[in-house]
């Protein structure tokens, strides 16, 4: 499935679509679109020249759904409140929710209050089974495993390194990693709260291409977030791809150098774009889901 996506705020209205990627960005010479590849006439294309050989990635967001695991688990943490406000807009008070940050719970009480929930002790059962079920419905997207295993593999000779690379506690990103069983699947893993440095800062991306044994200039960042991912490898002098899935306008600073809506869009423009040899095929701008 092909998604065709205008985007105004990053210099230019362009098109994004699920298979190729393309260079954004003032001042820059706009390449054509690559032609979409099928598997009839796939071949490896790679439009970031030189071709990277580390592969940096984030991972909440970038390789596995974050955001609709923490709506699944808002959900499931807030219903018991309709047993004692059946009217309530449930739906509603989970948006409310996802705009508070930081994360967390202590938005919780006030939030139900605001809502029509009085009773306190609902509030904090919502917070117990939220803060006890941390990872309740948090999977990889569809096609993270195979994204990772064919970028990993050479491509007509050429090895590439893929670094995992990810802001959060310790503790938190590490049972999250091991759930996910992601780590066999990368080169390293870079952890900001184990480390002491969290993206955008420049001593984290630097501390990545010293684990991946690469300069700057023959890595990529991808990820999702403009101020951590996008805006961090940048100031690093890092290439970046961001992955931007529901097509939202560019609103951080300097634009991505790429931008992909999808791990499809990703491994195109790494020159790994032939699905053929892939489990799970990207299914369109959603990324797989
Ligand atoms: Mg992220």
């Amino acid at each position: 499935m092909t998604s065709v996506r205008t985007t105004t705020g990053i210099g230019s209205h362009h098109r994004a679509a699920e298979g190729t990627g393309h260079r954004v960005g003032q001042g820059l010479t706009r390449p054509p679109l690559l032609p979409r590849l099928n598997a009839m006439n796939a071949q490896p294309i790679c439009p970031l020249n030189p071709p990277p050989r580390l592969l940096l990635f984030d991972l909440d967001d970038t390789l596995c759904d974050y955001a609709a695991a923490r709506t699944l688990r808002l959900r499931r943490a807030f219903a018991p409140a309709l047993d004692h406000v059946p009217d309530l807009d449930l739906d509603r008070v989970i948006e409310d929710s996802i705009t508070v940050h930081p994360h967390g719970t202590d938005h919780f009480a006030e939030l139900l209050l605001r809502h029509g929930v009085v009773n306190p002790a609902v509030a904090e059962a919502a917070a117990d089974w939220y803060r006890t079920n941390l990872f309740h419905g948090l999977a990889l997207f569809d096609d993270a495993v195979a994204t990772l295993q064919v970028l990993r593999n050479s491509v007509q000779g050429f090895k590439r390194r893929i670094g995992l690379v990810t802001n959060g506690p310790a503790e938190v990103q590490r049972a999250k990693i091991e759930l996910l069983e992601v780590e066999p699947l990368v080169d390293f893993v870079l952890v900001s709260g184990e480390f002491g440095a969290w993206k955008p800062d420049p001593a984290i991306f630097a501390e990545a291409l010293r684990l991946g044994g690469a300069p700057a200039a023959e890595a990529v960042f991808v990820g999702d977030s403009a101020e951590h991912d996008i805006a961090g490898a940048r100031a690093a002098g890092i290439r970046t791809i961001w992955v931007n899935r529901t097509g939202q306008p560019w609103a951080g600073g300097d634009p991505p150098d790429y931008e992909a809506t999808g791990l499809g869009a990703v491994r195109s423009l790494l020159g790994a774009g032939d699905n053929s040899n892939l489990a799970q095929p990207a299914q369109g701008a959603t990324g797989g889901r």
